[in-house]
């Protein structure tokens, strides 16, 4: 059993969309097992997304992460990092798949309604700037 790190983004759920999404996650078969809406600071978002600090949308990305609460959540399953990565569809919802959260969902490749961890050490990194131990269940 694997964990990642996901947050529900605003452009989701400024249209109410956290139930919708959560129902695609948990037919995907990923348990989730830490959730909670929060106001992101602008800090926080960049520190988040410090990864991106170079690339030209990144005072666009920060904003935009920033414009309304967010849903940031633990979900548990077999291979969840690979296994949400697809489920969530292609950054660009233009070359998402059929079913994914961000071909159903996205509005566009900067407020594309998901984040999802790309790899075990950053799921790890990402799930405890937002969540205690104890607070994963
Ligand atoms: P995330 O990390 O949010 O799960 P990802 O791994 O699919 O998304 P990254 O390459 O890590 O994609 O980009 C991080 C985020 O930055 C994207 O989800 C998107 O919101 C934003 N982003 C990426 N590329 C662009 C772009 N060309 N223009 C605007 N925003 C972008
Ligand atoms: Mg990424």
């Amino acid at each position: 059993l694997e964990r990642t790190f996901s947050i529900i983004k605003p452009d989701a759920t400024a249209r109410n969309l956290t139930g919708a999404v959560n129902a695609v996650i948990e037919k995907a078969g990923l348990r989730i097992v830490a959730q909670k809406r929060i106001q992101m600071t602008r800090a926080q978002a960049e520190e988040f997304y410090g990864v991106h600090r170079e690339r030209p949308f990144f005072g666009e990305l920060v904003d935009f992460m920033i414009s309304a609460p967010v849903v940031v959540q633990v979900l548990e399953g077999d291979n969840a990092i690979a296994r949400y990565r697809e489920v969530m569809g292609a950054t660009n919802p233009e070359n998402a798949a059929e079913g994914t959260i961000r071909k159903l969902y996205a509005k566009s490749v900067g407020e594309n309604s998901v984040h999802g961890s790309d790899a075990p050490e950053t799921a790890k990194v990402e799930i405890a700037q937002f969540f205690a131990g104890n607070e994963i269940v």
